[in-house]
């Protein structure tokens, strides 16, 4: 333990968080210092995967469970000498000390651990918004999640997808690629809340004419064993529902802590994802980054996801603006309805290169059709 005193880099690295910002963070580490020891401490069953495939996986355009998991703890260990500890939650952080307390879910032994520097990527967990039977409902966000819709998945006729953002536009791809008869409920007057409207439109359109069932400024107020029942007092009867309407970053640890936390909910960190303490870093969903053009953004409050959080809880207008760091997700979504009929799986290559899963080779095709005349 302590400074490595020829290169004052720490010693011991405790993660918390092993999927997208966590293992990044500990892979490029042990790259940059041969000699650190890196722990990285994931309450879930899996490191390493690839969340933005799991919609995916549940249409059958990626065939194999084992595609989405691109690390196991063992490759981990022997590749990278990083120790991977899964089903572990990190319970509270001790900056005085300098210490994690972590649990182990399985058998219950809790214990601390010491770092010198820790870096949070606990990410976000799905929103499910206070109406009744919502518990019962399908979320999207890990692979226990996607083990559990697959299940239903297989006997379910009709589905119904509440929310028309990203992750519910793309589940809803992968329903009606699977067969399965889809009626996708948003709230608002248009997919894809921040595009805007020219753009949304013909989404929509495009959408319906692929079979998706898409239901405007349609509210959801209960989740019943038959389906949905509408703010109209009208019902849609479907075998199985699922809930996308956003994410709220996990924060309870920074907070507990005493970390300083941004006026857009996350956690403030400085161009080098250095938090309020010197010896704790901050990255992915959590992290709240000021920008050059002078506005900070937790990514899934504002995300296209967020629809219901953003109706819910609304931002000061400042920060409605769109972020940049959307647009590659905008687009891969926006290739499904848009692409030709007899373009399979379109948004899933992007998707797949940028999850890591592929390398793309480049193509001549052009991957959207031309929108029609009366949109130019
Ligand atoms: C279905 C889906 C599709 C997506 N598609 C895209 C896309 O196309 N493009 C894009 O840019 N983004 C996409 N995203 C979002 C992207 O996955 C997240 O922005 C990114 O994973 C955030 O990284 P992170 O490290 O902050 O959190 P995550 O990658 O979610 O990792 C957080 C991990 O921390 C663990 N954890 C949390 N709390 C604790 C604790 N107390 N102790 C121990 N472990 C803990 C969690 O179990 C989780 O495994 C998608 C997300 C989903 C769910």
């Amino acid at each position: 333990m302590g400074m490595t005193s020829a290169t004052s880099l720490p010693h011991t690295v405790v993660i918390i968080g092993g999927v997208a910002g966590g293992m990044s963070a500990a892979t490029r580490l042990r790259r940059i210092h041969e000699s650190a020891e890196i722990i990285v401490i994931e309450r879930g069953g899996a490191v390493s995967f690839a969340n933005c495939g799991l919609p995916y996986h549940v249409g059958g355009v990626i065939p194999h469970r084992g595609s989405l998991v691109l690390q196991q703890p063992e490759q981990l260990k022997k590749r990278f000498n990083i120790d991977v500890h899964l089903r572990t939650e990190a319970t509270a952080i001790n900056r005085d000390a300098k210490t994690v307390s972590v649990t182990n879910r399985e058998t219950g032994e809790s214990r601390d651990i010491a770092y010198d520097a820790l870096v949070l990527s606990p990410g976000s967990t799905p929103f499910r918004p206070p109406i009744p039977g919502v518990e019962d409902a399908h979320v999207l966000w890990n692979l226990d999640d996607m083990d559990r819709l697959m299940a239903a998945a297989e006997t379910a006729k009709s589905a119904i997808v509440v929310g028309g953002g990203f992750i519910g536009l793309e589940l809803a791809e992968n329903l009606v690629h699977r067969g399965i008869t889809t009626t996708l409920v948003e709230a608002l007057p248009q997919l894809m809340p921040t595009l805007d409207v020219e753009m949304a439109w013909p989404l929509v359109e495009r959408a319906r004419f692929r079979g998706l069932d898409v239901r405007l400024q349609a509210q959801v107020q209960a989740i019943t064993d038959a389906g949905v029942t509408l703010a109209d007092g009208s019902t849609i009867d479907a075998d199985m529902t699922v809930v996308a309407v956003g994410a709220r970053p996990n924060i309870e640890l920074a907070v507990e802590a005493g970390l300083e936390m941004g006026e857009a909910g996350g956690v403030v960190v400085d161009d080098q994802q250095r938090t309020s303490d010197p010896h704790i870093w901050a990255v992915g969903d959590v992290a709240q980054k000021k920008r050059p053009d002078g506005f900070s953004l937790v990514p899934w409050r504002g995300s296209p996801t967020g629809t219901a959080v953003w109706l819910l809880t609304p931002l000061p207008a400042g920060q409605r603006k769109r972020s940049r760091r959307l647009e590659p997700r905008l687009w891969a979504s926006l290739a499904w309805p848009l692409r030709p009929p007899d373009t399979p799986s379109g948004s899933w290559l992007p998707k797949a290169a940028r999850c890591g899963l592929f390398t793309p080779t480049p193509s001549t095709t052009p991957a959207t059709t031309p929108m029609p005349s009366r949109w130019h």
